[in-house]
């Protein structure tokens, strides 16, 4: 095939195992045209076709559709010339036509988000040739119905008006069918067919106003521009948002010729993994309809049949159906047409050789020859990332390198999940069965329809089939139940994606949306009932059912391992109590980067000391109010101390916004006023006197230990002491004294001194010491800018990136809520800055702060304890930044492990 020639090429073409582009120009074809490209290079017989790049879509957001239609007006027919003569068929041709799929592709995989025509091409004429040319007029009017169908809905716009509202074309079927007392698409006649042609027609007519475009270059404009204008509709960027993706990336389109899987009992389609996308275990598995269209197997209107026997006979089981039965109905591929199946096993392992990860595939057998529509790295739950990770790596088809990177790192999530208490299923009643479409459990109360899933706390969204548009309600859902699909259908790969809990294709439920009522044999269940769901089983069971914590696999272990083995920067956890820090540990954290003192003091009876001490008006009552405290605070220290043995443990000292601890409710404020032998009026006053206009910039951190010195001085005893009994008991601990929210040199000194001096003291009342060290909180931009001075006094730095953000953006962490969501949507933000780190800026603060502070201290111990210290691409961030470590939540430290690992390899790639 000759390449393009001009300048920039917009125009890519591929088939006949040639390509003009490869699998490396990902971001310019899209996920789907780079994947065609090689695929056909490589041999795959892929429909021929040609890719219309991601740069021409930013063009026509740009340039509008006439430019661009002149930008590739050439290349395009060009491009279709040679599909004509690699297929021997004329676009547009009444003899031997030939018709084309418009598909979008991004440089990710956006399942079902993006809109795509099929059988393009097709008029009243062409009609009657491609009847003739395949000798099936029933096959080329059901696919002129099929294309105004999607075209009308894609590209015209004809979609249901409101959520109550049924697809208009779908509208026109149903009457066709009641007329005929038929029940199903496939028992349409000819002239039925004929007569939904013309009737979708005059439907168009009448809603838009415009004839339905019958030349087929007009068709082929007409589509690509709705793919490109797809790019910005709703599900997509609701999509983009959710994962984070900008908006100018752009979709690329492939064109491409159309091959049949519904002319006949020769012919069918399906979809196939390489590796189970639920479990990772290395078994090739799919599903497949014959004599059907690719969407009929996602869309989940037929139940489909299994592709392997050994799936076909699990499946059978499953669904209870004798081995006749399976045979003479539900056979797999590999009985039924044993060479296609042994063909096709022979691509799925060339491919996943190939690409090197397991394989999502989709293929069409039209009159008993085999084409590969489409392969990509498969979606998969995180429990299969793992495990196919680690075993492609065994195998040695990738290196530990590739393995680490194979890795999605927020999908680790998936494996810290809950999974249900074993004791509370021992009491469940199952009511039903369906797919285990995606592991894991839920529960949560009925609702049916995705924008009402947030209208409780927990819903399982129950629906008959789930489309994109029900993505924003299945996000939001704790678990989805569908009646009809299957394991590929949109609710199964969709959930897959998300980690959420899925089960699909539920067939003896009974769903009425009219009704909001969910039936299962004589057993109606209502909207707001209770329900459970296990992904991982496919049960179905009645009311709220207990969950508890997953146990962790052996691959899980292993890849830990791989990632300490290769990541240089360390992971803390932020922990609080000793029960926390002792789930950390078992997670592998390397110590504690923050243990906020005052969340110590959320319990009921703790808190009431808390406030006397804050309400306190003299010495003498401060005094006697962190005596109260003194006790308490050791005791945890000890037992944070005991389960990090060995490692470092930051604490740091006070630092309660004081809003979140003063009394407000004339209740609270009675009782203290009892406690404290003091009139309701007198609390009253303090807590008039203590207000704040702006609490997060108040009397908070280390302002309040150098105003009332004997509150550090209490926290230092507490923490030496509980070190001093540990030492006793010969447990090791590190204990760092950290001093929060610093903005001058003269605040970290007096904090300082006051420590060391405690310290001291207790040192010579017990005649033994420990090491210890004096660090602060760099979240203050002032800090970050005077680090050099700091640092002549710091033993360490950590990073208090939330404060940081505040103060830098100027966001009040209390009351961004209300704008940030409007400015993420309006794309003021990309994303939540308090999620995700702003490197641009607030990371320039952490840049100088730690370069300035390694100036004056070249080994200074730089980390971070912001939330960002648990976020990917802010823990890649902090890596290059050159920070000892990282800390973050007990869930996100086996995350933030995976991503030090990453950030090394990529480092030195
Ligand atoms: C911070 O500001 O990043 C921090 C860790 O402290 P806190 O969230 O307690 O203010
Ligand atoms: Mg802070």
């Amino acid at each position: 095939m000759e390449i393009l020639d001009n300048v920039k090429n917009r125009v890519y073409r591929f088939g006949n195992k040639a390509a003009d582009g490869s699998s490396e120009m990902r971001n310019l074809l899209g996920g789907k045209g780079a994947n065609l490209a090689e695929m056909s290079a490589i041999g795959i017989p892929v429909p021929p076709g040609f890719t219309i790049t991601t740069e021409v879509c930013t063009e026509y957001n740009l340039l509008g559709k006439d430019a661009v239609v002149e930008l590739i007006k050439e290349d395009v027919e060009k491009a279709i010339e040679n599909i004509e003569s690699l297929m021997g068929a004329k676009f547009g041709d009444q003899e031997n036509p030939l018709l084309v799929s418009v598909r979008s592709g991004a440089r990710v995989s956006m399942p079902g988000m993006m809109d795509t025509v099929l059988n393009l091409g097709i008029n009243d004429e062409v009609v009657l040739g491609l009847a003739k040319k395949t000798n099936n007029e029933q096959f080329a009017w059901d696919s002129y119905r099929r294309f105004i169908q999607m075209y009308g809905g894609v590209v015209l716009g004809m979609k249901p008006e409101s959520k109550d509202d049924i697809d208009p074309f779908e509208e026109i079927m149903e009457h066709l069918k009641e007329k005929r007392g038929i029940q199903l698409d496939t028992e349409f006649t000819i002239q039925d067919l004929k007569d939904l042609v013309y009737d979708f027609k005059d439907a168009v007519k009448k809603r838009t106003g415009h004839d339905f475009p019958t030349n087929p270059w007009e068709q082929l404009w007409g589509a690509i521009m709705a793919v490109f204008n797809s790019w910005n509709g709703d599900r997509a960027v609701y999509y983009r948002n959710m994962h984070g993706y900008p908006a100018d990336w752009g979709t690329a389109v492939n064109v491409q010729a159309m091959v049949y899987g519904n002319m006949g009992n020769n012919s069918g389609t399906g979809v196939c993994f390489t590796r189970d996308a639920g479990t990772g275990e290395n078994k090739f598995n799919g599903e497949y309809l014959i004599n059907a269209q690719g969407e009929d197997v996602v869309a989940g209107v037929r139940t489909p049949q299994q592709i392997t026997k050994i799936g076909s006979e699990r499946w059978a089981e499953l669904a209870k159906i004798d081995e006749v039965e399976r045979i003479a109905n539900y056979p797999s591929l590999e009985e039924l047409m044993p060479d296609i199946f042994d063909e096709l096993n022979g691509y799925q392992q060339i491919l996943e050789n190939h690409y090197c990860d397991m394989q999502d595939m989709e293929f069409t057998i039209q009159d008993g020859k085999l084409w590969i529509l489409q392969t990509r790295n498969g979606k998969r739950t995180g429990a299969a990332m793992v495990k196919i990770a680690m075993d492609l790596l065994k195998e040695g088809l990738i290196n530990e390198q590739e393995a680490l990177l194979q890795i999605e790192p927020n999908k680790l999530d998936e494996l810290l999940h809950p999974v249900f208490d074993p004791n509370a299923l021992k009491r469940a009643h199952i009511i039903a069965q369906g797919l285990p479409a995606s592991p894991g459990a839920a529960t949560g109360k009925i609702v049916f329809f995705a924008d009402e899933a947030s209208k409780y706390k927990s819903s399982i969204l129950v629906r008959i089939e789930t489309s994109p548009e029900d993505l924003e309600g299945m996000n939001i859902a704790k678990g989805i139940l569908t009646a009809r699909g299957g394991m590929t259908s949109h609710a199964a790969v969709v959930a897959r994606g998300m980690g959420k809990c899925c089960v699909s294709g539920a067939g003896a439920l009974k769903i009425n949306y009219k009704t909001r009522t969910l039936t299962v044999g004589d057993h109606e269940y209502h909207e707001g009932d209770w329900i459970s769901l296990n992904g991982s089983t496919g049960n179905i069971i009645e009311g709220k059912v207990a969950t508890m914590e997953p146990e962790l696999s052996g691959e899980f272990g292993e890849l830990m391992k791989l990632s300490d083995k290769y990541g240089i920067m360390k992971v803390r956890t932020n922990a609080d109590t000793p029960k926390d820090a002792k789930i950390a540990r078992n997670f592998g954290a390397d110590g504690i980067g923050l243990t906020r003192t005052e969340h110590m003091f959320f319990e009921v009876d703790r808190i009431k000391a808390m406030r006397e001490m804050i309400l306190a008006d003299t010495l003498k009552e401060r005094k006697q109010a962190l005596d109260e405290l003194l006790p308490m605070q050791r005791e945890d220290f000890e037992g944070i101390f005991e389960a990090m043995e060995g490692k470092s443990v930051t604490i740091r000292l006070l630092d309660p916004p004081l809003h979140e601890f003063v009394p407000h409710q004339l209740a609270t404020q009675k009782e203290l006023a009892e406690q404290m032998h003091i009139s309701l009026q007198a609390v009253k006053n303090k807590v008039a006197e203590l207000e704040e206009f702006n609490p997060m910039l108040g009397h908070r951190g280390c302002r309040l230990g150098n105003t009332y010195p004997e509150i550090t001085e209490m926290q230092t005893r507490a923490i030496i002491e509980a070190a001093l009994n540990l030492k006793e008991r010969g447990i090791i601990c590190k204990p760092e004294i950290m001093v929060p929210l610093i903005g001058t040199v003269k605040e970290f000194e007096m904090q300082e001194q006051i420590i060391r001096n405690t310290a001291n003291i207790i040192f010579k009342e017990r005649n033994d010491s420990v090491e210890y060290l004096v660090g602060t909180m760099i979240e203050i931009p002032r800090a970050a800018l005077m680090a050099d001075r700091i640092a002549e006094r710091a033993d360490f730095f950590s990073f208090g990136t939330n404060d940081l953000t505040q103060m830098t953006f100027g966001y009040s962490r209390d009351d961004a809520g209300k704008f940030l969501p409007i400015y993420i949507d309006k794309g003021i933000l990309q994303v939540d800055p308090f999620e995700v780190l702003d490197q641009e800026g607030v990371g320039q603060l952490v840049k100088i702060g730690t370069e300035r502070g390694r100036s004056t201290k070249p080994q200074l111990k730089v980390g971070i304890c912001g939330e960002h210290g648990g976020e990917p691409s802010s823990v890649e961030f902090c890596y290059r930044t050159g920070m000892n470590y990282v800390s973050c939540s007990p869930y996100r430290v086996p995350i933030a492990r995976l991503v030090s690992a990453q950030a090394a390899i990529k480092a030195s790639l």
